[in-house]
């Protein structure tokens, strides 16, 4: 019994030890080569031979007021943006060397709290194009802004809005989601950030929102995200809420 306990013991320390090395370039997002601008919004970190740094600064700088006045938010706590010219580095800033070994072509940028990591538009990606990856720092800025005005934000609704403050899907229409499988309730409860496209959530988050922004108003959803309560809320549950959802997006597509 006290080998076995002895034993359980050491591979608890290999694991913890692996997860500690896994996580040390989350904790050294900035590089020695990377310089610093700064506004009243954010400090943004990136390389001075990234083409496509400017144009993200710009946007990010033009864009944040608008985004925090959707919110609502009075006061806001200065962001840190950390822009790379290698995707799969970037990715290590925000899950750790794991990255180098996991396929994620998808993911371009992360927030976490206050912190912003994202890939240069400039850099060539199979999944994206340079103004799909230019737009995204507006998705993440959402993110961070979200977390400000709900640091519990369900996860379902943090994505939806953040695609509402970026303005990614403005045009689409459920008719657009004709052959992506619609996540179940559970799915969308029970989602994580790292499988959330495998169950189409980045189109159908936004059209959650956009039907409760369209159902119910902008007002009840900005409450609704702020405190994550459908009964206060909408007076209904939250598995009537999507029910409802769900019979509108089928009715939408089948017509
Ligand atoms: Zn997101």
């Amino acid at each position: 019994m006290k080998r076995g306990l002895k034993l359980f013991g050491k591979i608890l320390l290999v694991i913890i030890i692996i997860l500690v090395i896994n996580f040390i370039p989350v904790f050294r997002k900035q590089d020695s080569q990377m310089v610093l601008r700064e506004n009243e919004y954010f400090s943004f970190y990136y390389n001075e031979t990234d083409e496509g740094a400017e144009d993200v600064y710009d946007l990010a700088l033009n864009e944040a007021p608008r985004i925090i006045d959707a919110l609502g938010l009075d006061e806001v706590d200065k962001l840190t943006i950390y822009l790379y010219e290698d995707q799969t580095q970037m990715q290590s800033k925000y899950i750790g060397f794991v990255a180098y070994v996991a396929d994620l072509p998808w993911f371009i940028g992360g927030a976490a709290q206050n912190n912003i990591v994202m890939v240069s538009p400039a850099t060539p990606n199979e999944q994206h194009d340079y103004d799909s990856i230019l737009e995204t720092i507006l998705h993440e800025i959402g993110h961070a802004y979200n977390y400000q005005l709900n640091s519990n934000m369900n996860l379902w609704l943090d994505e939806g809005m953040a695609m509402v403050l970026a303005g990614q899907g403005d045009d689409h229409t459920p008719k657009d989601g004709i052959g992506m499988v619609i996540p179940t309730h559970t799915e969308i409860n029970q989602v994580t950030t790292l499988n959330f496209h495998k169950i189409n959530g980045y189109f159908y988050a936004r059209q959650y929102a956009d039907y409760l922004i369209d159902t119910y108003g902008y007002d009840t959803w900005l409450q609704l995200i702020t405190t994550n309560d459908y009964q206060t809320t909408y007076n209904k549950s939250q598995e009537d809420i999507y029910n409802e959802w769900h019979e509108y997006i089928l009715e939408a597509q089948n017509n």
